[in-house]
């Protein structure tokens, strides 16, 4: 069967593998021609391959994948679903088109849309083959958006510890791979607060994923702020990853399909962070550590009227002891997922510090191969790509 033919994901898994174990000597080939390739370009040295670790790539268990087609099967107003139809209540969630590691995903919608579910299923086959043919050494996982936050109180608390176990399990059987973010289920916050707890101290893993609102509310509402107690005292980051616009905001995102990663996903987390900043919650817990993703969802761009509006003593600023740019510094990183642009890189760098700074890919929404290449010819010195590649990374996340 020719590439491109739809088989079942057994044959489809097999295949790959074999194709992978007969072409160990993959990533070394590609690593050095890309290295060679961008040293003619710019005629300096070949530069040595750099670590890499990507901090926004997403996974999904098959019980939380069937969870989300009943949610999508029942229907309602939530922007969510148009995109979880796509991927978990389509006729070609049980099928997938086979591609070569390095083969970037098709740009028709619905064909992209297929290989979305296998390759969010698979952990060790597919992924770990195109992590290895793309040079890519460390996935840092997180549930799927929109992960538990649209189930029932009681499910959602049962899925996020099934999805915690099994992703502690694949992370221990690869752990120079893997590292995880744990989910837990904000409709119930003392309970959320228990998970996030065992997720540090029992299994060991490297941080938190939350989806932006639950029920339509953000977490400076104070039915949320166990949630933000245990973070702090855990001493352990809270990615906040996007969600599309809340019920209270979405027509204006809806005609046009910008619900999603193309416009929703940044206004909605960048506001999300913007009432964190001007609600006063920064000040409750001062030592919370939050990263988001999408080159700061342009915070970074927009920083310098924030301050201008919201400086303490200034009309903007009802509830905030700080700036929002002292907000940004004290407890904020961002990550560059889904936003290969080397002058929005050099931006983010400039303006709020080197150190705050993470590549990630948004596997499997965006390309490997794509923000490889980003981040490996971006204009940086060698520290700094160091830095953005891995070891902000390693610190942040304590991944060793
Ligand atoms: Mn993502």
């Amino acid at each position: 069967m020719k590439e491109g033919a739809i088989v079942d994901r057994r044959t489809a898994l097999a295949r790959l593998s074999s194709v992978v174990a007969a072409g160990a000597s993959w990533p070394k080939l590609i690593s050095k021609s890309r290295a060679e390739d961008s040293g003619r370009r710019t005629g300096r040295a070949v530069r040595a391959r750099v670590r890499k670790i990507a901090t926004e790539e997403a996974f999904v268990i098959p019980e939380v994948a069937a969870a989300l087609r009943e949610v999508a099967q029942k229907g309602g107003p939530s922007l969510d679903l148009k995109l979880m139809n796509l991927i978990y209540n389509s006729a070609s969630a049980s099928t997938f088109e086979i591609q070569t590691p390095t083969t970037p995903p098709p740009t028709n919608r619905d064909a992209y849309a297929r290989t979305l579910l296998p390759r969010l299923l698979d952990l060790e086959e597919h992924r770990l083959a195109e992590m290895d043919a793309n040079g890519v050494d460390v996935h840092l996982l997180s549930l799927a958006t929109p992960g538990v936050q649209m189930f029932a109180r009681g499910k959602a608390i049962e899925l996020a510890t099934l999805a915690n176990d099994r992703l502690s399990e694949v992370v221990g059987r690869h752990p120079k791979r893997f590292a995880g973010l744990a989910s837990f289920a904000p409709q119930d916050a003392a309970a959320a607060a228990k998970e996030m707890e065992r997720a540090i101290k029992t299994l060991g893993l490297n941080g938190f994923i939350v989806n932006s609102h639950t029920d339509n509310r953000y977490l400076d509402d104070q039915r949320f702020w166990p949630i933000l107690e245990a973070a702090e005292a855990l001493d352990a980051p809270l990615y906040i990853h996007p969600r599309p616009p809340s019920d209270g905001m979405a027509a204006p995102f809806a005609d046009y399909r910008m619900e999603g990663a193309i416009w929703g996903y940044g206004v909605e987390t960048g506001t999300h962070v913007a009432r964190l900043m001007l609600s006063g919650v920064l000040d409750r817990f001062p030592k919370i550590r939050i990263v988001i993703g999408h080159m700061g969802e342009a915070l970074p761009y927009w920083l310098w009227r924030l301050d201008y509006m919201a400086s303490p003593g200034s009309r903007a600023a009802l509830r905030n002891k700080l700036k929002p740019s002292e907000y940004l510094q004290r407890n904020f990183a961002i990550t560059t997922s889904g936003l290969d642009d080397p002058l929005a890189l050099r931006y983010a760098i400039d303006k709020i510090g080197i150190d705050h700074v993470m590549w990630a890919i948004d596997y499997p929404f965006q390309s490997t191969p794509g923000s490889v290449a980003f981040i490996e010819n971006a204009s940086l010195s060698d520290t700094e790509r160091e830095q953005v590649a891995y070891r902000n990374a390693e610190r942040i996340f304590r991944i060793s």
